[in-house]
């Protein structure tokens, strides 16, 4: 017992300083993409490398950027001749709406906080359950480190819970395949309002890779009302952090504190 005592005050503190620090992040981490629009010659090689919808041209000739699309893969930067194209370091880039992921240079309409009425109602916690919708399970892997010592996200108050009838709302990964569909709607019809809908990863925001097969819906279907967009493939677990701190209006309001 005595040993490992020793052992853990040895250890010392493992969670990351986030979010009232920096956090060190490796060096291969991809955070938010973004567009050099003077240097995008609008020569549709993004279109044409074909991994992905990442960067396309308006009707008015205008490049727009689809974070919510972007698969933070090297070959989406490296199609790009110009170099107009670069992954950043920021890694806060979930927004409350679909359209807040799309601009002309890759900056992101950051999530606001939900409605003080609604905040009031879940009280100091946010218990979500979590549906596997056809993913390939990079994105799990993610969610599952956020409960690790790295990240804690229970001194927030944020756990995951095995049944939505516990569950404050529902948090959807994967491109929702065929089998998956009906699965989903049960389980957000049997979450209590007021009940959050969140679409972590590309694929569950338009289905990513799986996009336009007849085996999946493109991402959460339309009768869901989405309140939060977590890009990434799979979302980092700081970004996925950034944006439930945010929506629970504990990084805007500057009280990103543990409970
Ligand atoms: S977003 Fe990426 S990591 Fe997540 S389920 Fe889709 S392919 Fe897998």
């Amino acid at each position: 017992m005595l040993r490992f005592l020793r052992t853990r005050l040895q250890q010392g503190v493992r969670t990351g300083a986030f979010p009232g620090g920096a956090v060190e992040l490796p060096d291969r981490f991809r955070g938010r993409p973004r567009l050099n629009a003077s240097k995008c010659a609008q020569c549709e090689r993004c279109a044409a490398s074909g991994v992905s919808g990442l960067l396309t041209v308006t009707e008015q000739g205008r490049p727009l950027l689809d974070v919510g699309e972007c698969r933070f893969a090297p070959e989406e930067t490296a199609a790009c001749p110009q170099g107009a194209l670069r992954f950043t370091r920021e890694h806060a880039m979930a927004s409350r709406t679909r359209e807040g992921l799309r601009s002309e240079t890759g900056d992101v309409q950051l999530a606001t906080a939900l409605a003080q009425r609604t905040r009031k109602l879940f009280g100091r916690s946010l218990r979500l359950r979590s549906v596997s919708a056809g993913s390939c399970n990079g994105c799990e892997g993610e969610l599952i480190v956020l409960g690790t010592v790295a990240y804690d996200m229970a001194r927030f108050g944020i756990e995951f819970v095995a049944s939505p009838r516990h569950a404050d709302g529902i948090l959807v990964t994967g491109a929702v395949s065929v089998n998956m569909r009906e699965a989903l709607m049960q389980t957000w019809a049997a979450t209590a309002d007021p009940r959050l809908v969140i679409a972590a990863g590309v694929c569950a925001i338009d289905g990513g890779a799986f996009r336009g097969s007849p085996e999946v819906s493109d991402g959460v279907p339309a009768e869901l009302p989405v309140d939060l967009w977590i890009p990434g493939c799979p979302p980092h677990p700081l970004t996925l952090l950034d944006g439930l701190l945010r929506l629970l209006g504990r990084i805007e309001s500057g009280e990103a504190r543990p409970r």
